[in-house]
């Protein structure tokens, strides 16, 4: 296994990505409730489309310990972890960020969060969509601020080593992208603050009313209260009037109750703590025993009848008159204005039930509940759905914990849940009692939830929309582009196609393929001149090759062939003349006195007579196979294949004759002379020898004999074996 090499400087970004994440996911960005907003995982998008998975998975550990610092929970290593690594092999295949993270948490994450969330995690199945859908739309903010991030700063986009595209990209596909980024990015943010704003002034609209609410409430009950304390007052200073006559208190008791039905039971009772009347008075007849019963132990009787005091107790169950849970209200009377001996107690039982009618008629809605308790933390009244019992002692726990709201929380029956169960406000009387107002929290946070779950969902839609326009408006362009494209490339010879660029192209691009098309023609036509062009060229420059190679055969002065001629074309007719068995003759011929002819007609003259020498030559060897070639100067080499021994001498000697009678003319003086020639011969059979130096020596020796004995001689070797 080939281990990859660690880039450092890689490496080193990738950390210090990964810190820059940890500290911006201290810091999430509280939303509503327990909904955050984490945004430091940006830094691991980048790291993933710079710098590929491994390093992504790296920063991704660093900025998840910022999240775990403030969860406390980790999960977030796997989750953004395995998003990390998803995105960066995704950007190695050339897959956009934007699309990698959709994908990531329809297949991964969100099962993941659902496992997680219902396994291990304290919430009602009621958020778990909504909690998944935040997850999933949080990655799409950070992956589209990554993305644009990237896009805007050159330093990231021109960042060394990052991981390439492996295949050019389509203009649509680049411009689709962008768009979407953008559309996700400013539609998000601008949902995210209306649904912030909206939820903000939904809680101050609802912490404003159950403020209200609670002290209207406060505020009757005060008067409930007060009220009744002034009637137990003035009817003990009636009952001071009519003191000195018992007999009346009944009556009196009777009326008052009439009039003030807020009181379940009334008493009056003398010194010795003995119940003089009773209203209801059925209650007291009903019990025989009605002057046996006896109150002073009760606190009413005592602070009353020894302290002097109106007095207002707390809740407790009545007995005697009934079980219900009541306050009493008692006040002393005396038997003279100036208060000097007091002559009994006057009591009422004040109806708590009183407080279940305010609590029914009052404006409360069907998620308000009331609370109210005494000074003791007792409870006085509860309204019926909370499932409260009567002076037991109010047990609640504030909620202050992670769900960030402007509104004070409680819970009551599950007092350690992170969900709050109620919204609450009180109130604290005068006398020390406390009413308090709940509010189901649950639909304010449906109420979020279902804000925020359809602003995700209008989001998705506008993203799907967003994509398949910008799909379309970037085929304006590129569809015809590619379709110029095609036309011009190489292996198109399909003319229909530029059916699509039609009358719906845009301006530019059908100019520009107007532009390329007599771009195109006039490239055509040009070739075709420039083809002409290398043909003729090719023709002369062939035809000049072919008269070269002539030239450098032949001898300029004569046109005969020249001495390397001949000596080349000697073995192909040596090799010629053996596979048949035949002569051959090799002669040297010299003019003689040659250089006179140049001293006395002059230098032209001698051309002269060199060509004329040259074409009665020719005249007399003119077989196709014969080689007649100028050997040097006034020098001349004939190489005679298939001669005949018995004739060669005699043609050799009638060329001789022939020349020396014919008549020169000298170009300059028109003088005419003569020239006689001297040759020495060979004739053998091709088997005598392979090179031709040495039938030229045996020419050339008989050259030198013809010379000396007098010139104008023929002296021939005819070796026979
Ligand atoms: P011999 O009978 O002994 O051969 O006497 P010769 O004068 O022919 O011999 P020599 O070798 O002394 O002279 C050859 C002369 O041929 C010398 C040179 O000026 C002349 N010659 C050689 N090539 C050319 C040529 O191309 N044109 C002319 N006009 N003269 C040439
Ligand atoms: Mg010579
Ligand atoms: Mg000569």
């Amino acid at each position: 296994m080939k281990f990859p090499v660690i880039n450092k400087q890689h490496l080193l970004f990738s950390i210090i990505l990964g810190i820059v994440g940890l500290l911006i996911n201290c810091y999430p960005i509280q939303f509503f409730a327990n909904v955050q907003f984490v945004l430091g995982n940006t830094a691991t998008v980048i790291a993933a489309v710079l710098m590929g998975p491994w390093y992504a998975l790296l920063t991704a550990m660093f900025a998840s310990t910022g999240l775990m610092i403030n969860w406390d929970s980790p999960h977030v290593y796997l989750f953004f972890g395995l998003e990390a690594l998803f995105l960066g092999f995704a950007r190695r295949r050339d897959i956009y960020a934007l699309y990698a993270d959709a994908i990531y948490w329809l297949v991964i994450g969100v099962p993941l969060v659902y496992l997680y969330v219902t396994f291990i995690m304290d919430i009602p199945s009621s958020h778990l969509g909504f909690i998944i859908a935040k997850q999933g739309v949080n990655g799409l903010v950070y992956t589209s601020l990554a993305s644009l991030l990237i896009l805007a700063i050159p330093k990231l986009w021109f960042f060394k080593d990052k991981v390439k595209d492996r295949q050019r990209r389509m203009l649509s596909s680049q411009l689709t992208y962008f768009f979407t980024l953008m559309v996700t990015l400013t539609l998000l943010f601008s949902a995210l603050i209306f649904n912030y704003y909206f939820l903000e002034r939904q809680q101050t609209m609802l912490k404003q009313n159950i403020n209200d609410a609670v002290s209207h409430l406060a505020t009757s009950a005060q008067n409930y209260i007060s009220s009744h304390k002034t009637v137990i007052a003035n009817a003990a200073n009636q009952l001071t009037i009519a003191a000195d006559d018992p007999l009346q208190w009944q009556a009196i008791l009777t009326n008052l109750h009439k009039s003030y039905p807020g009181f379940i039971s009334m008493l009056i009772a003398n010194p010795q703590a003995q119940i003089i009347a009773a209203s209801p008075q059925s209650r007291l007849l009903s019990q025989n025993k009605a002057h046996s019963v006896n109150i002073k132990d009760r606190d009413y009787f005592i602070e009353s009848f020894y302290n002097h005091r109106l007095f207002v107790s707390s809740v407790f169950q009545g007995r005697g008159f009934g079980d219900d849970y009541i306050i009493a209200m008692s006040a002393p009377f005396y038997t003279d204005e100036q208060k000097g001996t007091t002559a009994g107690v006057i009591e009422g039982s004040l109806d708590l039930n009183h407080f279940s009618h305010i609590d029914q008629h009052g404006e409360y809605t069907s998620d308000e509940y009331v609370v109210m308790v005494d000074e003791q933390n007792q409870i006085i009244y509860a309204s019926e759905k909370l499932g409260l019992s009567s002076l037991a002692p109010f047990d609640f726990v504030v909620n202050d914990g992670v769900y960030r709201t402007s509104l004070e929380l409680l819970n009551i029956e599950k007092p350690n849940s992170i969900v709050p169960e109620y919204i609450y406000a009180h109130q604290t009387l005068d006398n020390g009692w406390t009413v308090y107002i709940l509010k189901e929290f649950s639909p304010l946070l449906k109420l979020a939830e279902e804000q925020m779950f359809n602003s995700f969902l209008m989001l998705l839609i506008s993203i799907v929309c967003t994509f398949y326009i910008s799909k379309k408006l970037s085929a304006l362009l590129t569809v015809p582009l590619e379709a110029v494209a095609s036309q011009f490339s190489p292996s198109s010879l399909d003319s229909n196609k530029s059916s699509s660029i039609d009358e719906n192209s845009p301006k530019e691009v059908f100019s520009l393929y107007q532009r390329l098309v007599a771009t195109k023609q006039q490239l055509i036509d040009h070739q075709i001149e420039l083809e002409d062009m290398v043909a003729k060229r090719t023709e002369e420059l062939e035809k000049a090759n072919r008269k070269l190679k002539e030239l450098v055969d032949r001898d300029p002065l004569t046109g005969l062939y020249n001495r390397r001629y001949a000596e080349r074309k000697f073995t192909d007719l040596l090799d010629f003349c053996l596979r048949s068995d035949q002569n051959i003759t090799v002669a040297l011929l010299d003019l003689d006195l040659f250089k006179r002819i140049n001293d006395n007609y002059g230098h032209l003259a001698g051309d002269e007579c060199l060509r004329i020498f040259a074409q009665l030559l020719q005249k007399y060897f003119k077989r196709d196979i014969d080689i007649i070639a100028r050997y040097g100067g006034e020098e001349f080499l004939l190489i005679l294949p298939l001669t005949n021994d018995l004739h060669i001498e005699h043609h050799l000697n009638s060329f001789r004759e022939a020349l020396a009678v014919f008549d020169i003319i000298s170009p300059e003086d028109q003088k005419s002379f003569n020239v006689t020639v001297s040759i020495g011969a060979i004739s053998a059979s091709a088997k005598y020898a392979d090179e031709l130096d040495k039938w030229i020596k045996i020419a050339d020796d008989n050259l030198y004999q013809a010379k000396q004995h007098g010139r104008n001689k023929t002296i021939i070797h005819i070796i026979n074996e």
